[in-house]
């Protein structure tokens, strides 16, 4: 019925495979099914409408919330050979009217369209007299008041649709919390929508975490050790962006900054010194990130710490989207906890500090955590992940060093147990460590807490270590820190169980400073670099006479397949990835031609052949049951509930359900009953329906937290092998 998307997909844009899930959305769209999108940044959400606007009739109408994306998007589709246009108020009269003939002459594919265009006079009109097959929404988000970077003018979306009856939509996004989800669906009207729902992991991206010392030196070292590569520094003021900046140049590193106190004018230069690669790195607060679409960040740097996990993915997010590996650094420090904590006390309502406070928690427990951090990250998102070496994270890849702290626990537990028995309302960790510590602050000498047994017990360690220590145990649920604003910590019973049983506690060293780089590093891609970099100076003067960003002309992924094959025919340069029939037109000659005269004066380097480079498998590879998981097992045959496993073995509940789970998918034959009953089973499925999903975080937001998350991947499990009736 449609032509061949994957003829499309290689004469167009170069490639010769689909990413995951790509297909499948294309597929619906084309089907005239109303769809919904949700894939990490970096994924290729745009190719799922544009590929399908080539494949059909008529003209793809596509809504986008920034100018710059637009002409971004536009600059990149031209150099493919696609016919597309944008509207938006930057355009003289002249100009936008010429757009709009070539439009009804039905000679554009693609039109993007600023919502604000939605807003002028008679624009739904000349709409109507357009041959509209098909409407895309990006950034769909956008729509949602409860979103990150809500715009009004999307709201008004819907009477661009009831202008279109019976034109299919397809909205997009890489952030959809469950309630923006639904708002998307309801906004813009979509009907029984497929929703496609992808998992979040980024397979590309190594997370480091250091302590944060001497953050602008360590931060100069970093970006010098990085070559030419580009990248962005995120800072929590206005102020210390601009510092940083002036550090980086200072020390030869060409950066600007970009924050919302800068004129409009000052921060377009900047962006667009960053996008054509004039400037290596951009020294920036949240502000700068949704305009940003150059594929080629490899590194972000957090020089201070994000105020919750989910900015810290978004930010972290805009590297490595061309799907090469990327860096992303963390420089933590307590004090800079303090510090956020200290901010909190200006919002005035209770329950949103207390949310507040929670979310810096996270992100705190986060970077001080010895676990993989890849786990760490998807499990805040609902998502799981195997328990094995993710081979992208500095917990991964540099394993901490870890003490006997069978001592420390034991005082630290006694210590919170002590207080609880004087009928005392719990303290916070501050107050335990004073007690511990021997402090004669006025605070424990009017609770008389000098009194208590474990007063003085812990002088070997300063206040800041026991601190350290009391965080490792409430990770490792023996101790439960709650309490919104003034948090305080309870023992749970697997602390009071430790205790009693003096079982050996092992905790680990805080993180090493200046630990080796991550590696190997997924998706790496290795070729002459001489070459590359001959071919990347080409590809700048090239970008410079069309006036676009270098990556509009090639990606670094075609730069550096041509740096390995040496292809000086048209038929080897076009079958480089990114490059189809256009590019093969207007750029080849240029590009063979520096080729083949490097190879006069060199010889051709041979290389390791790629594994699957080209999509970088976000699917976790089918565990096997490892050995952790192993030990859970035959704790569980022996029959064993799932609490005395988790308290024998000092693992969360969650981590012995996952293993329960992997056992499941393995074959392991146990009944369905023991976990969930046939309404909490006929529940789960309900909440399932119409989600082709990794994530279970919406899920589980869904069924309003009834269902743990190890539950709900039993249930997967079990579906995986066929749910016994
Ligand atoms: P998103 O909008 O999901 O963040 P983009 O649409 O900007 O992602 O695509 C990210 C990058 O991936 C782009 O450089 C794009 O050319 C590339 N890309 C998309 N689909 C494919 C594919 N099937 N094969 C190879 N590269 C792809
Ligand atoms: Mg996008
Ligand atoms: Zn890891």
């Amino acid at each position: 019925m449609h032509a061949n998307l994957a003829g499309l997909l290689k004469s167009h844009f170069g490639y010769s495979s689909f990413r995951p899930l790509q297909r499948e959305i294309m597929e619906t769209a084309l089907a005239d099914r109303d769809t919904l999108a949700i894939l990490p940044t970096g994924a290729g959400k745009s190719l799922c409408y544009q590929l399908p606007a080539l494949a059909r009739e008529g003209v793809t109408l596509v809504v986008s919330p920034l100018i710059a994306l637009m002409k971004d998007q536009v600059d990149q589709l031209t150099a493919s050979g696609v016919a597309a246009t944008f509207l938006n108020s930057t355009l003289d009269p002249r100009e936008n009217r010429s757009r709009l003939d070539a439009i009804r002459a039905g000679e554009v594919k693609l039109v993007y369209l600023a919502p604000e265009r939605l807003m002028s006079g008679d624009f739904l009109t000349t709409v109507r007299n357009w041959n509209v097959t098909a409407l895309a929404v990006d950034e769909a988000h956008c729509i949602s008041e409860w979103g990150h970077d809500f715009r009004p003018e999307y709201r008004r979306l819907r009477e661009l649709r009831e202008a279109l009856p019976g034109v299919p939509a397809i909205a997009l996004t890489a952030t959809a919390t469950p309630r923006v989800r639904e708002d998307i669906l309801s906004q813009l009207a979509l009907r029984e929508a497929a929703v496609f729902l992808a998992s979040f992991n980024r397979p590309n991206l190594n997370y480091l975490v250091e302590p944060k010392q001497d953050a602008a030196s360590r931060i100069v070292r970093f970006i010098k050790a990085r070559g030419a590569d580009s990248g962005i520094v995120y800072a929590q003021s206005r102020k210390r962006s601009e510092e940083l900046a002036a550090t980086l140049r200072n020390s030869g590193i060409p950066a600007v900054c970009y924050h919302a106190g800068l004129e409009g004018p000052e921060r377009a230069r900047n962006q667009e010194a960053f996008l054509r690669d004039e400037v290596r790195v951009v020294c920036a607060t949240v502000a700068f990130g949704m305009g940003i679409n150059k594929p080629d960040v490899r590194f972000v740097i957090h020089a201070d710490l994000p105020k919750n996990i989910e900015g810290y993915y978004q930010e972290t997010g805009r590297a490595g989207r061309d799907g090469l590996p990327a860096d992303c650094l963390l420089l933590y420090s307590r004090g800079d906890v303090a510090k956020l904590i200290r901010f909190l006390d200006e919002i005035p309502d209770g329950e949103t500090r207390d949310h507040a406070r929670l979310q810096l928690d996270q992100m705190a427990d986060f970077a001080e955590s010895d676990h993989c951090r890849r786990v760490n990250l998807l499990g805040y998102f609902g998502e799981a992940w195997p328990e094995e070496n993710c081979g992208g994270c500095d917990n991964c890849l540099a394993p901490r060093e870890s003490w006997d702290a069978t001592t420390e626990a034991q005082k630290f537990l006694s210590c919170v147990l002590r207080v609880s028995q004087t009928g005392h309302p719990p303290v916070g960790i501050r107050h335990l460590c004073d007690i511990l510590t021997g402090s004669r602050s006025e605070k424990i000498l009017m609770k008389n807490h000098d009194q208590l047994s474990t007063y003085g017990v812990g002088k070997e360690h300063g206040a800041a270590k026991w601190a350290e220590i009391a965080r490792q145990l409430a990770r490792k649920g023996w101790i439960e820190i709650a309490g919104g604003t003034w948090p305080t910590i309870t023992l749970t019973a697997d602390g009071m169980r430790l205790l009693r049983e003096r079982r050996p506690v092992s905790l680990t060293r805080l993180m090493a400073l200046d630990k080796p780089a991550a590696r190997p590093r997924a998706g790496d891609i290795e070729c002459d670099m001489e070459l590359f970099e001959i071919l990347r100076a080409h590809r700048k003067q090239v970008a410079d006479a069309a006036s676009v960003p270098p990556y509009v002309v090639f990606s670094d992924i075609a730069l550096r397949h041509m740096a390995r094959d040496y292809p000086v025919t048209d038929s080897a340069f076009l079958a480089i990835p990114g490059v189809g029939e256009r590019k093969l037109a207007d750029y080849g000659p240029g590009f063979i031609g520096l080729i083949a005269g490097w190879l006069e004066t060199h010889d051709r380097r041979h290389f390791a052949p790629l594994a699957g480079f080209s999509s970088p498998a976000p699917k976790p590879p089918k565990p096997a049951v490892n050995s952790t998981a192993q030990v859970t097992l035959e704790l569980w045959r022996s029959g064993k509930s799932i609490d005395e496993i988790a308290s024998e073995r000092g693992l969360a509940t969650t981590t012995i359900e996952n293993h329960l789970a992997q056992a499941i998918a393995n074959g392991e034959p146990i009944d369905p009953r023991v976990f969930y009953t046939a309404e909490e089973e006929a529940e789960i499925r309900a909440a399932l329906v119409g989600y082709s999903e990794e994530a279970l975080k919406p899920v589980f937001d869904h069924l309003e937290g009834r269902i743990s998350y190890g539950k709900l991947r039993i249930f997967r499990a079990f579906e995986a092998v066929g749910h016994p009736a």
